[in-house]
């Protein structure tokens, strides 16, 4: 049983938020045999039980799932719900428990305080648990439909957030480092479908860092199914910014390229919004002059859903989502080659498009737009190709 995230209060919309986490669910579950009904408060998932773990597992990377409930149905006569109800509070080391019972089909004759009464006795007899109707160690929920009667005890944490896709689509900037994947998540978490663009200089970067990059929109991709990943040819670029602009604005010339670069892919995309992973602070290229300069060359709104964190509240993200090992692989990106000694801190707006107009950017640009390589096949099978 599905619990559904935080929904909007519009009553249209709280169907198509519906409606759009029954799609993804579907595509997540893909070909493992399952059955799913779904109703204006809850989802019902049936499956045997040997599916089950893979079925949760899979549940657990879907935005708009507040919780998952594993209910066991039974037929409903007593000797079934106690038999079950056993087994379910023999699995843990509990102490007390509480039974509640909610009888929503009212043709069963036992109200739901003699079915508290009843399966309590069964309880308090064959096992040396005791009650604890405040404060117990488990709860023995038991839902008497028509269709059957359903146990369970716990509740399985979802990943809250909106169905992905509700939002329409974002461009994030993906490097290999270990922000930008964390803002995509929390991007996907809040609705957003995702296409991704990575601006490789080959042969300054390497095909492994192409890979690491390719590995991550993998990994980002488990929580969504619908990622693309646009690379870049952005070598030309970058050797032009090299040979003509002073070293200390290389930095901030490149990040504009690419942000004029982002836009265009997205508006090529239908992409609403560009996403980074810039972090206020962290680096020269992102203290808030940097940001107000490099922002400038678009009217495109940029969110960053990190810019406001800690390193470390990131890395942790990192680590819950599984990008963080991946990140921390050696290989270089773009950035990282050309580094000058000492980017500057504040630039000056007037002289970075001064030294912008020292060479063509503009063909350059459309150049590089033309010539992107898109990677959407993330299939064990085809991924292989790359790595
Ligand atoms: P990250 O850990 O995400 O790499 P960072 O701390 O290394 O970030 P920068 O290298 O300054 O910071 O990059 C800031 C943001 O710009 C990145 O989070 C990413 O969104 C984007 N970016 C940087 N390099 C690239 C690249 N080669 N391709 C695509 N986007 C990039
Ligand atoms: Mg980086």
């Amino acid at each position: 049983m599905i619990k559904y995230g935080e929904l909007t209060t519009k009553k249209a919309n709280r169907k198509v938020f519906i409606n759009l986490l029954y799609e993804n669910i579907l595509k997540m579950l893909g070909k493992t045999p399952v059955s799913i009904y779904k109703d204006r408060v809850r989802m019902y998932i049936e499956c045997e039980d040997y599916v089950l773990e893979q079925v949760v597992a899979k549940l657990k990377k879907v935005f708009g799932i507040h919780s998952i409930v594993i209910c066991h149905k039974v037929n409903t006569n007593i000797e079934e719900m106690e038999k079950k109800a056993l087994e379910l509070v023999k699995k843990q080391e509990y102490h007390t428990f509480k039974v509640e019972t909610k009888r929503a089909d009212k043709t069963f004759s036992i109200s739901s305080m003699e079915m508290n009464q009843k399966m309590g006795g069964a309880l308090l007899k064959n096992t040396n648990l005791k009650v604890d109707v405040h404060n117990p160690d488990v709860i023995l929920h038991i839902e008497i439909r028509r269709e059957g009667t359903f146990l369970y005890t716990n509740e399985e944490k979802g990943l809250g957030g909106y169905p992905v896709g509700i939002q329409g689509r974002g461009m994030l900037m993906l490097s290999g480092g270990i922000d930008s994947p964390v803002a995509g998540y929390l991007a996907l978490k809040r609705g957003v479908s995702m296409d991704c663009v990575y601006f490789e200089s080959p042969p300054h970067t390497s095909i492994e860092a192409k890979n690491k990059v390719i590995a991550l929109t993998k990994i980002m991709n488990e929580y969504s199914l619908s990622i693309r990943l646009f690379v870049v040819p952005f070598t030309e670029i970058q050797e032009a910014i090299y040979k003509n602009v002073p070293a200390n604005y290389m930095i901030t010339i490149m990040r504009r390229m690419m942000y004029r670069i982002s836009e265009g892919l997205a508006k090529k995309n239908k992409a609403k919004v560009i996403f980074n992973g810039e972090s206020i602070g962290q680096v020269a290229s992102q203290t808030l002059t940097s940001m107000q300069v490099i922002n400038e060359v678009t009217a495109m709104p940029v969110i960053r859903p990190v810019a406001c964190m800690d390193k470390l509240e990131i890395i942790d993200i990192a680590s819950k989502i599984g990008t963080y090992e991946t990140s921390i692989l050696p290989y270089e990106d773009c950035c990282t080659i050309f580094l000058p000694k000492h980017p500057v801190i504040h630039p000056e707006l007037e002289k970075a498009k001064q030294y912008e107009k020292s060479f063509d950017y503009e063909s350059l640009i459309t150049k590089a737009i033309e010539n992107v390589e898109v990677v959407k096949d993330f299939q064990e099978t085809s991924f292989q190709k790359y790595l």
